[in-house]
């Protein structure tokens, strides 16, 4: 291919080029996949077992020196690029500093410098505090803790195809039994789940989805019970399901209306993935509170809470942290990554990606007649896979067209309760070539169905 010329590219420190030297994985990957084997738990899977050397911009390369355009982000994590210069730097820099004191036990700047920002970028300009942890569930779990102390209330409302984490809390909010909780039970209690608005499968408006959902809250729990209702505005791991316009809004205003804190987890959709900084964004819609993470600090595990200042305050003294919260190297990566977002207007390119993706992602679905709809916002663009002429999902298809991809050097991820469909996560500095390169690669696994 032509060398990608854009200024991502440029601060990259890989070639950002696609380069098979080996069948993917290679030799040096299959020998260090067996080694594994006999040392990690078969409990961790990996969806492409190439083991990773470098990586950089919007390319991985493996041990074996292949080259593959990743449209995965590590899971929308590496949104500003893998090892993206300012993350660099600013780690390099923290780190000859202090790697760890515990924010608890004798706090520092970053962590605060890191509250500041994420209450100045989320939604809404009320008066905001934050806290920050290590993992998306972590946030998500303390969210409903401070819902719940501050309501005095238990109910969670959480929907169809939610994912929410792994953890024993976060497992009860996931809808999905394989792999997430077969056997894990028993879940925590007072958690009820409630139809999503999904265009694709209930032909619902977005007022009539969320009047069949608050409807069977009001009769299943009873609006004085409910602590929270907790939804992900656009849905990850469940299948990038995007509820019809004015199911948000219709939510937020019913929770407003009867004192329920409305929490987004926007840990796969925030920070520029969605075309938007937030996808509340989207649709104007503030919530009380927001759980973030993934794309947060350039790879670096970190995590918050952010929301109204009189929820997150109403919790006692030591009622919220951990050890590793808010780490002071995470916080200086956070800190740069957003910095990059803003400086490269990752919310533009975020948008850019969704122009060249959807109409080529469109245009596939009608030749090929495999793909039932085409869905997401910006950089997190979905195809749904069915039987010819059904409805019915097809999950062989969706792993047959991953396997593919994989196999010719691009890095695509599955998900959806179904498991039919394929969602493109890639880093929103990926170059224009690149992208449609990889795009070119899918659509090819497509039509060889
Ligand atoms: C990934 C994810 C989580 C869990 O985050 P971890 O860091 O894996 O614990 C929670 N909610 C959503 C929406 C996610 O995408």
């Amino acid at each position: 291919m032509a060398p990608d010329t854009t200024a991502a590219a440029a601060t990259a420190g890989l070639p950002q080029e696609r380069r098979l030297v080996t069948a993917v994985p290679g030799p040096r990957s299959a020998a260090l996949h067996e080694r594994r084997r006999g040392a990690v738990s078969d409990g961790v899977a990996s969806t492409l077992p190439v083991y990773v050397a470098d990586a950089a911009g919007g390319v991985i390369v493996d041990i074996d020196g292949n080259s593959l355009i990743d449209l995965g982000s590590g899971i929308a994590v590496a949104s500003v690029g893998n090892a993206a210069p300012r993350v660099v730097d600013a780690v390099q820099e923290a780190i000859t500093h202090f790697t760890h004191t515990c924010f608890m036990v004798t706090p520092y700047e970053g962590y605060v410098a890191v509250a500041e920002k994420l209450n100045e970028v989320t939604p809404g300009s009320h008066a905001k505090k934050t806290a920050l942890f290590n993992s998306g569930s972590e946030a998500v779990e303390n969210a409903v803790k401070i819902a719940r102390l501050a309501t005095g209330r238990t109910a969670v409302v959480v929907f169809d195809h939610a994912y929410h984490g792994r953890t024993n809390l976060t497992m009860a909010l996931t809808a999905k039994a394989m792999p997430y909780k077969a056997g894990f039970g028993p879940f925590a209690g007072e958690i009820y789940r409630m139809p999503m608005s999904y265009p694709f499968r209930d032909g619902l408006d977005g007022k009539e989805a969320a009047a069949r959902a608050i409807s069977q809250i009001q009769t299943q729990i009873g609006a004085g019970n409910v602590a929270a209702v907790l939804i992900e505005p656009i849905q990850g791991e469940g299948g990038f399901v995007v509820p019809a316009d004015g199911f948000l809004p219709a939510l937020s205003e019913w929770c407003t209306a009867n004192g329920v804190v409305f929490i987004a987890d926007e840990i796969q959709t925030g920070f520029c993935r969605t075309g938007d900084w937030f996808a509340c964004d989207h649709e104007g819609v503030v919530p009380d509170l927001i759980t973030t993470a993934k794309g947060i600090a350039g790879g670096m595990p970190l995590a918050a809470v952010t929301g109204r200042a009189e929820l997150m305050d109403a919790v006692h003294a030591g009622g919220l942290g951990g050890t590793y919260g808010g780490n002071p190297i995470a916080c200086a990566a956070a800190l740069a990554a957003i910095e990059t977002m803003e400086a490269e207007d990752l919310v533009g390119a975020a948008r850019g990606i969704e122009a060249i993706a959807r109409p080529r992602l469109e245009a596939l679905a009608a030749e090929t007649g495999r793909i039932g709809e085409v869905r997401g916002r910006g950089a997190m663009i979905a195809v749904e896979f069915v039987a010819r002429g059904t409805t019915d999902p097809d999950a062989a298809a969706a792993g047959a067209v991953a396997r593919a991809c994989h196999a010719a050097g691009v890095v695509v991820l599955t998900c959806g309760s179904y498991g039919n469909v394929i969602r493109l996560l890639p880093p929103l500095v990926i170059g224009d070539a690149l992208l449609s390169e990889g795009l070119d690669v899918l659509a090819d696994a497509v039509r060889g169905l």
